[in-house]
């Protein structure tokens, strides 16, 4: 006779499904429908880094790597950073943006410690610090969807290990103040959390004075990625920037968890920080204003600023219920819950072909 299996650990028990994965299932299945719910740019990755990636699988480079990526892609990246302003101790290459903030969380959290999390929060947070068996504690940015340090302090314990930051923001597009990042450093100084500050959106800024975490100290724990920035979402390639001791207690958790990030992806990255994305920002701008002007005769929004997503809030305040009626009339977004305790909002890109941008927005205009 076989015995029931023990439960399975709780750090997988207490991960919360993601609704944005059943979107994407609707999506597949029904290609007729109009897709706003897509988190990624709409652009390809440029000919001349394919062509990169083709070079490094014909010149052999198909053996492992160094566990923190090729000494090049960390000196070029190291470059960057540096002529960027941004303060950091060391570095190392991750898989994604999502390799550098699991690492993170994993290094920084464990069983019982809290972590804050501002709400609405990119749906990866929460469950990252539930896999390190950690709380997430919810600071509410609503309805301007702007940090406030004050709120923050209220939030911080003795268990208190980390605070989450994501400027520009998914899904609400917000750029936060610097006065206001100021004060969050101060309080991570003082109480002695760390700061990750996941800067993935960086290439898409269309206003506003954005600082980024390491122009303000040295000790914040910075995720990064060619995901967005070189359409390079599939490839699975980031890095993150942080102080040494913290850095290198991460790069060896990589190295015992999935040895390092891919090889040709690592290669072909040699020339991402030569991708041009001007012109798709001013491409986004221009969708982005589009959107905007549309929506904000219905709908209660804030105008995005980074990103390439709009949170305008339900009619009714009722977000699932408008993402049935949304789909009924043809169009796909995603409801606020999948990013908030809340259900109040709802997610759009704007990475999206203006034909089918301006249908999805007259379609939207009409449920409102
Ligand atoms: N952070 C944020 C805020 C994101 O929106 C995403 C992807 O949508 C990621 C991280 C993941 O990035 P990567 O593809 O580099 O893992």
């Amino acid at each position: 006779m076989r015995r029931t299996k023990h439960p399975l650990a709780t750090r997988v028990t207490n991960l919360e499904p993601s609704g944005i994965r059943k979107v994407f299932e609707i999506a597949n299945a029904h290609p007729e429908y109009i897709n706003l719910s897509i988190g990624e740019p709409d652009f390809d990755m440029p000919m001349f880094l394919k062509e990169q990636g083709i070079k490094a699988i014909l010149a052999g480079r198909n053996r492992y790597t160094p566990t923190r990526g090729i000494p090049e892609l960390c000196r070029l990246i190291a470059d960057q950073l540096t002529a960027e302003g941004i303060r950091f101790g060391d570095l190392f290459v991750t898989a994604g943006a999502t390799g550098g903030l699991l690492l993170s969380i994993q290094a920084l959290v464990g069983p019982g410690d809290e972590v804050i999390v501002p709400d609405p929060y990119f749906v990866a947070y929460r469950n990252l610090v539930y896999m390190a068996g950690g709380t997430p504690v919810g600071a509410d940015t609503y309805p301007d969807f702007q940090i406030k340090a004050g709120a923050v302090e209220f939030l911080i314990t003795e268990r208190t290990r980390a605070l989450i930051l994501n400027s520009p923001n998914n899904p609400t597009g917000a750029i936060y103040e610097r006065a206001e990042l100021e004060k969050l450093v101060a309080l991570a100084d003082h109480h002695g959390f760390y700061i990750i500050s996941d800067e993935v959106y960086t290439p898409f800024i269309y206003e506003g004075n954005y600082t980024s975490l390491g122009l303000l100290t040295d000790d914040a724990i910075i995720v990064n990625s060619f995901s967005k920035s070189a359409a390079m979402t599939g490839w699975r390639l980031g890095y993150v920037s942080g102080p040494a001791g913290v850095i290198d207690r991460m790069a060896m958790l990589q190295q015992y968890a999935y040895a390092s990030t891919n090889s040709v992806a690592q290669y072909t990255a040699l020339r991402a920080f030569e991708v041009d994305y001007s012109e798709q920002r001013g491409n986004y701008r221009r969708k982005r204003d589009l959107c905007y002007d549309m929506l904000s005769t219905r709908y209660e929004l804030h105008k995005s600023r980074g990103s390439f997503y709009f949170f305008p809030k339900a009619p009714d305040g009722n977000a699932t219920a408008f993402f049935e009626r949304a789909r009924a009339a043809g169009v796909l977004i995603i409801p606020g819950k999948d990013f908030s305790r809340r259900d109040t909002h709802f997610r759009i890109s704007f990475a999206v072909a203006d034909d089918l941008l301006e249908q999805g927005m007259e379609i939207l205009l009409h449920l409102a």
